[in-house]
């Protein structure tokens, strides 16, 4: 069965949703992107995914083309239309058709071109995964400064990705100036002492909407959270480790570099948090 797909305000099936050549996001990245999980046929922290949306087009002066509730009827069109109980759906804008291939951006009324099409992903939330935790390596962080904006310039992650993987392992964590930033796809976290420890945000890393939700039923949860850079040798000799995503909720790392956290397996703290995030994430779902 052909998936239905948005494009520019049509419903269409995947085969017949054309974008033109000259769409600055496929020829200069320049479109941003939200990733939103659903769970139960509802969606997961859409209104901070609204917000960041907003936040990455207007740092980049692109016109946002749609108010919140037709994204949020589209998002709800497309869960129904395409049968997704458990799952995500991506939604992307791009500056839009140039006309040509030019470093100058395209008059201020080109109309942006706005994509969204989702996935079923049964038992998200019961990934096994969590159960046995991730292995990580490190690599050097070469990405461009302003990864506070989320933009399809996702080179460098997909590759650290595939070094991961071709290590053998799952996933990367990236060091800049002797301090992890994030992972390729996710933010992260050691716990020491019971110290939930995380980079602060800025203009170095996403500003994850899991990260928000995570932190702040930590807090509520009386947990101590810190906020802070934390080394590579710092994140080997924590007690636990983990990464948060829409799509990985709460994750354990049991493993960095090849040393292992803990007695390897997941950490209560991690284990508690996926928990509370799941529990909690459900109950507010749109
Ligand atoms: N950092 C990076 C680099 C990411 O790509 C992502 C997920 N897209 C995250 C962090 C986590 O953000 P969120 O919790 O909003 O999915």
């Amino acid at each position: 069965m052909s998936r239905i797909v948005y494009l520019n305000g049509e419903y269409l099936p995947e085969t017949e949703a054309k974008v033109s050549i000259f769409d600055r996001g496929f020829v200069m990245a320049d479109a941003v992107y939200e990733v939103t999980s659903i769970l139960d046929g509802k969606l997961i922290d859409f209104p901070g995914h609204m917000a960041r949306l907003q936040r990455s087009l207007g740092e980049l002066g692109i016109r946002n083309p749609l108010a919140d509730a037709e994204y949020l009827a589209a998002h709800r069109r497309l869960i129904e239309e395409n049968g997704i109980t458990d799952g995500m759906i991506y939604l992307q804008i791009s500056r839009g058709n140039g006309g040509d291939r030019d470093f100058v951006f395209p008059p201020e009324d080109t109309p942006p071109t706005v994509v969204m099409f989702g996935w079923n992903k049964p038992g998200i939330a019961d990934n096994p995964q969590a159960q046995t935790g991730i292995r990580v390596i490190t690599l050097p962080d070469i990405r461009w400064h302003r990864r506070d904006i989320k933009t399809v310039q996702l080179l460098f992650s997909s590759m650290a990705k595939m070094q991961a993987k071709a290590a053998g392992k799952d996933d990367a964590w990236l060091v800049e100036d002797g301090f992890v930033t994030e992972g390729s796809s996710n933010n992260a976290y050691i716990v020491k002492n019971g110290a939930i420890i995380t980079r602060a945000l800025s203009n170095d890393i996403l500003h994850g909407i899991t990260r928000a939700a995570v932190l702040r039923f930590a807090d509520e949860a009386q947990m101590t959270v810190e906020e802070r850079n934390f080394t590579v040798d710092e994140a080997k000799a924590a007690d636990e480790a983990f990464i948060t995503s829409a799509s990985a909720f709460v994750m354990p790392v049991v493993e960095i570099d090849g040393a292992t956290l803990g007695d390897g397996r997941p950490g209560p703290v991690a284990r508690r948090l996926r928990e509370i995030y799941l529990d909690e994430s459900r109950k507010a779902a749109i």
